[in-house]
């Protein structure tokens, strides 16, 4: 049973209280309440996982040292998530310190005649975000729209879509800094960006509690040419005044008719990245299989659709009675948690597709929701 285990207030620790003495409380001075023994599944969109030892609701940036001393006082480890779009909880749970971040903040201000800085809370959701930027007339993250999630996740793996990434629009983060036990700025070029990864998903993974991030936007409209399935789009709905906004709608329009609803369908988006493989290898993969779908990375490499990998391991539409698990059936790239009651089943299923994909293309393929911890 879940349980409140400890209130923090003004840096003081509060046991035992009953409820209605803690909201009292909460309304003189910020509080943070920790719970224990919580659900996981309730933090991911897969809706499978363990107990978190301990939870709490971070909801400004000073919260997070007194959350981070508690731990340690607790000799637990500290995990910062946002909405749990990314994240598989492993059923073992995770014996430490979850923190959801909720730490909200909007701010627009002029750069130059071209540029607006915007700064964000951490916790704001991502697509309100986009959506508060298009309204403003800025340009730079419009076809990041309805990507679910928090603002203070899209670095971590460098969310990206339709030819947008955050790596490009972000100038800094504000994080808390586990090592050096203090909060610190980072350039966007500290963040080892690439391709659905950065530092905070490789060596520093753990490191960084991430409560802000700065990002230029420009004034100017969006400019041609764009992804393909948008510049479709805008052609089929004879949509020629090109801004910011119409490019949200595009990629609202195309999200919604290919991908489900996690608030309603269990899933976490792409199970796999699209994989990366030498140029050396496309002759015998174009011979052999003439309509494989691929894109130009650099002179050495090229992108595989993962989608088409699977869809060709015959993985169309599929619905494993074994594990609970599907293909989503415009996507097949996005599994769903249909019965499934543990991630073991998530898990056996990814591994069912990852070998059929392999066996067939001899093609490894790398998942992207992050398994926790
Ligand atoms: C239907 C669907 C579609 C999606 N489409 C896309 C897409 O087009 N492109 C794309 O890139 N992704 C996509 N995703 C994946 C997901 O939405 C993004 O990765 C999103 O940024 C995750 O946000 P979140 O708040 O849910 O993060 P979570 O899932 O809560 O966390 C993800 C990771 O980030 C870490 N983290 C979260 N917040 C913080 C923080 N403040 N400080 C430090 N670490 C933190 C967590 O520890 C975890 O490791 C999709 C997911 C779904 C379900």
């Amino acid at each position: 049973m879940v349980r409140l285990h400890q209130a923090i207030c003004n840096g003081l620790f509060y046991n035992n209280l009953e409820l209605d003495v803690i909201c009292k409380s909460a309304i003189l001075t910020s509080i943070m309440y920790v719970l224990e023994n919580v659900p996981l599944s309730g933090y991911s969109t897969m809706r499978v996982g363990g107990n978190a030892r301990y939870l709490a609701e971070i909801s400004t940036d000073l919260e997070v040292p007194k959350a981070v001393d508690w731990a340690e006082e607790h000799q637990v480890p500290v995990l910062m998530v946002g909405d749990g779009s990314n994240i598989i909880w492993r059923d073992e749970g995770f014996e430490g310190l979850v923190l959801v971040n909720k730490i909200k903040r909007f701010d627009i201000s002029s750069f130059d005649d071209d540029t607006a800085y915007v700064t964000i809370g951490a916790g704001e959701n991502w697509d309100e975000v986009v959506e508060r930027t298009v309204e403003q007339g800025l340009s730079g993250i419009e076809a990041l729209s309805l990507i679910p999630g928090t603002a203070g996740a899209t670095p971590v793996q460098n969310v990206g879509a339709y030819g947008q990434e955050i790596s490009s629009v972000l100038m800094t983060l504000q994080a808390y800094d586990l090592h050096e036990r203090k909060l610190v700025t980072l350039q966007a070029s500290e963040c080892e960006f690439s391709y659905r990864t950065s530092r905070f998903k490789t060596t520093d993974r753990d490191r960084f509690l991430i409560t802000t991030l700065s990002m230029i936007l420009s004034k100017r409209p969006p400019i041609p040419p764009f992804y393909h399935s948008v510049e479709y789009y805008l052609k089929e709905n004879g949509i020629t005044d090109i801004t910011a906004k119409n490019i949200r709608k595009a990629v609202i329009a195309i999200r919604q008719a290919k991908l489900p609803d996690p608030k309603h369908i269990s899933n976490t988006g792409s199970f796999f990245k699209n994989p990366i493989i030498s140029r050396s290898r496309l002759p015998q993969l174009t011979a052999d299989y003439p309509d494989i779908a691929y894109w130009e990375v650099d002179e050495y490499n090229v992108k595989l659709s993962a989608a088409w990998l699977i869809e060709a391991a015959g993985f169309k539409g599929m619905h494993d009675k074994e594990t609970g698990m599907a293909t989503w059936p415009s996507q097949p790239l996005v599994f769903i948690n249909e019965s499934a009651q543990s991630t073991s089943q998530v898990l056996a299923f990814r591994d069912k597709v990852a070998a059929a994909v392999n066996e067939k293309f001899q093609v490894e393929l790398e998942q992207e929701p992050e398994l926790l911890p």
